[in-house]
């Protein structure tokens, strides 16, 4: 295979568009990817005939407007190109075909922003993020808006707020004398995942109806030995795991690092980062392609946040910085970031944001699935804090407190072995239990779920960095000293902002108290994070930097509780059939024939032992019953609750719900160790974590 050669061949990449667009149309059509500037309508006609040809030169018959609606997946509608021509047809793309579509919104989550019988919405190409051939259609990656304006989608907001940090950042930039057409963040998600087989998968209701497992007995040997992480992968998975860069490189997604996480069955993949709205779409085609190689090779791809209980969950690590259109990026300390004004400007500015906006960012990444992470064992708390490292960690202090500071610089490493080279030892070390971490020029925010569209965490962290900005320029701008007044501006922001910033073990018992008495907040379920979205404060960070009105905000929160509530119905519903269909009747099966041995025995001799039937009898009856009373409990809970009062429902999921769905898992797990394997109705988590050789 010829790597260089076969990346991005399925894509209409800068290269291509180059190749096959008139010299005039490409130079307007990049004027627009790279600065910004609003595209020229008049050049569409041609942009969409080279695409058009160049995509069925690649076998495509068809082209979709590819957008991601606020369920949080992608949607696509395929259209031919096929136009009639007497009788013969021929193959067109017109250029209002490209730029706009007209889908039906009546079917998509609005959020009560707009009544169903508005269906009108519409999609609108976003040149910024290249098209590409999959499967014989060509996919314009658009936005998706309603009639009369409101934005239905992930993506229009994004790129709003990524207009917002690009405005607000420039103006910071100027005033440190450094000028440049673009100010774009950028986004590196490490995407975690398990795999099993699909025989194993199909056996499982729960998997595949909630993407996770509702019980299922710990497995003996689970991840305490850890020799699971980066340990050598089986032939299984390298093959698929082959195939997947294959596929993904076709498509120009830069992947680079794969390896096998913590838990059994457990992988992780990491591209090399990109433009944000650019990271956004690859991550959702990344995690499609996931699916569908796995397919390939017999296997399922889980992408919940916590498919097992027990073991470590999957998450995205997104990894999150601001460049200019010339390479520079903005949280690069430098060699002396002590001296570094514009750098600590900059770090002030996200560490005030990060403080002042923890309640929407904390939000921005609840679902359902998250909450079994955040704050479980081995992913970060729910609280929101930053992790800065030895280095910058010093250096803040030292403003803080107003001592001098004491450069920690990179020291020179020897491994102790004469035959290996010296290497260069980081300046910092790496603390995995932030849930927000300086990583040498940029921010870790490890908060995410594996399955989650990372539109929403970067659209929070874009919006409130922007608002950070906008606050700073407003006061800069009119200085004659920059210098002086950016030094105070950042003595008097860390110092106010100072409780949010850790750096010790976020894992700890001693953080959660600790945070509290910081007055820091530890929202643990959707139910409880979402509605700070409600607040003004947080609303109006919004609207002040043209990401969301307030109507848009509103909509976003209640279809995000919507959601949450209407996953935890599924799984309650799910677990409530898996019980009384297969479980109960399993087992009550295997008492009987339990019963009939005792009689037998009894009938030959009755000085026969029969003590351990009699007990596994005794037992499976009483947790028999007790499912069957725990039963009509859920069943009575879920009657009561209003699906449509968004946040009751919500709450009555989180507090009410979940702790029944938990006790009746207890129940199940302790029967799945005492029956007999040839009765338990479900594959074990030793048949599904171990299930591939
Ligand atoms: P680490 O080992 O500290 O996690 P890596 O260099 O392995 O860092 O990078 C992890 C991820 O961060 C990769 O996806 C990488 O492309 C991404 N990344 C590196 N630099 C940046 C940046 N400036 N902005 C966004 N993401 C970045
Ligand atoms: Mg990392």
């Amino acid at each position: 295979m010829n790597v260089p050669q076969m990346f991005g061949e399925n894509v209409f990449n800068d290269a291509v568009q180059k190749e096959t667009l008139p010299k005039e149309v490409y130079k307007a059509l990049r004027a627009t990817i790279e600065s910004g500037k609003q595209l020229d309508v008049s050049i569409a006609g041609s942009v969409a005939a080279a695409m058009k040809d160049w995509a069925v030169s690649k076998g495509a018959t068809h082209y979709t407007h590819w957008f991601q609606p606020l369920t949080g997946l992608t949607a696509e509608k395929h259209d031919s190109f096929i136009e009639p021509e007497g009788d013969k047809v021929i193959m067109r793309l017109t250029g209002k075909s490209l730029i706009v579509g007209e889908p039906d919104a009546s079917s998509f989550p609005s959020g009560g922003s707009r009544a169903t019988f508005m269906a009108r919405g519409y999609t609108a190409w976003d040149p910024t993020s290249p098209a590409f051939v999959k499967e014989g259609t060509l996919y314009i990656p658009t936005v998706f808006v309603s009639y009369t304006g409101e934005t239905l989608d992930k993506k229009s907001p994004l790129l709003r707020s990524m207009n917002a940090i690009d405005k607000q950042a420039k103006r910071i930039l100027s005033l440190f004398g450094i000028t440049c057409k673009k100010v774009s963040t950028t986004v590196g998600p490490e995407q975690e995942y398990f795999l099993i087989t699909e025989e194993m998968y199909e056996r499982r209701k729960d998997l595949q109806l909630c993407g996770r497992t509702l019980f299922g007995a710990p497995v003996s040997r689970g991840q305490e030995l850890e020799d699971h992480y980066f340990g050598v992968l089986k032939p299984k998975i390298a093959e698929f795991m082959a195939d997947l860069d294959k596929e993904l490189w076709s498509y120009g997604i830069p992947t680079k690092t794969k390896h096998n996480e913590v838990a059994p069955a457990q992988h992780e993949m990491a591209p090399v980062f990109s433009t944000t709205n650019v990271a956004v779409d690859s991550n959702m085609l990344t995690m499609e392609i996931m699916r569908k190689v796995a397919k390939k090779h017999g296997l399922v791809c889980l992408l919940h946040e916590k498919p097992f209980e027990g073991i470590n969950g999957s998450g995205k690590h997104n990894n999150w910085s601001m460049s200019t259109d010339a390479g520079f990026n903005l949280l690069d300390p430098g060699t002396s970031p002590e001296h570094n004004t514009l750098f600590k400007l900059v770090l002030a500015a996200v560490i005030k944001a990060v403080d002042d906006y923890q309640g929407i960012l904390r939000a921005s990444v609840a679902s359902a699935g998250n909450d079994h992470r955040l704050g479980a064992n081995e992913a970060p708390p729910a609280i929101i804090s930053i992790y800065l490292g030895d280095q910058l960690g010093a250096l803040v202090d030292s403003i803080v407190k107003g001592e001098d500071y004491v450069p920690v610089k990179a020291l020179e490493g020897s491994i102790g072995v004469p035959e290996s080279p010296i290497f260069p030892k980081d300046a910092t070390d790496r603390n995995r239990t932030s849930p927000f971490a300086f990583t040498g020029n940029k921010f870790e925010f490890r908060m995410l779920g594996s399955q989650a569209n990372v539109s929403d965490p970067n659209i929070v962290l874009n919006t409130i960095v922007a608002d950070a900005f906008e606050q700073f320029a407003d006061e800069l701008e009119g200085e004659e000293d920059i210098e002086a007044a950016a030094n105070a501006i950042i003595e008097r922001e860390l110092k106010a902002h100072y409780r949010i910033i850790f750096n010790l073990d976020g894992y700890g018992p001693e953080w959660e108290p600790e945070a509290m008495k910081r007055g820091l907040l530890n929202n643990k379920t959707t139910a409880d994070a979402a509605p700070v979205c409600f607040e003004d404060k947080n609303i109006q960070v919004f609207v002040k930097q043209g990401v969301y009105t307030k109507a848009e905000a509103v909509a976003r929160a209640n279809i995000q509780l919507e959601n949450y509530t209407k996953i935890i119905n599924i799984e309650a519903l799910t677990l409530l059939e898996m019980v009384k269909q297969d479980i109960i009747p399993a087992v009550s099966d295997y008492v009987a024939d339990l019963c009939t041995n005792v009689a037998a025995k009894q009938a030959v001799n009755d000085s026969i032992p029969c003590n351990t039937e009699r007990d596994l009898i005794m037992k499976l009856s009483e947790s028999n019953d007790k499912l069957s009373s725990l039963i009509v409990k859920l069943e009575d809970c879920l009657d009561g609750i209003v699906v449509d009062e968004v946040i009751p429902a919500s709450q009555a999921m989180a507090h009410k719900v979940i702790p029944i769905m938990e006790e009746m898992r207890r129940v199940i797990d302790g029967m799945e160790k005492i029956t007999s394997s040839e009765y338990w109705p479900y594959p074990t988590y030793f048949d599904l974590l171990y299930s591939v050789k």
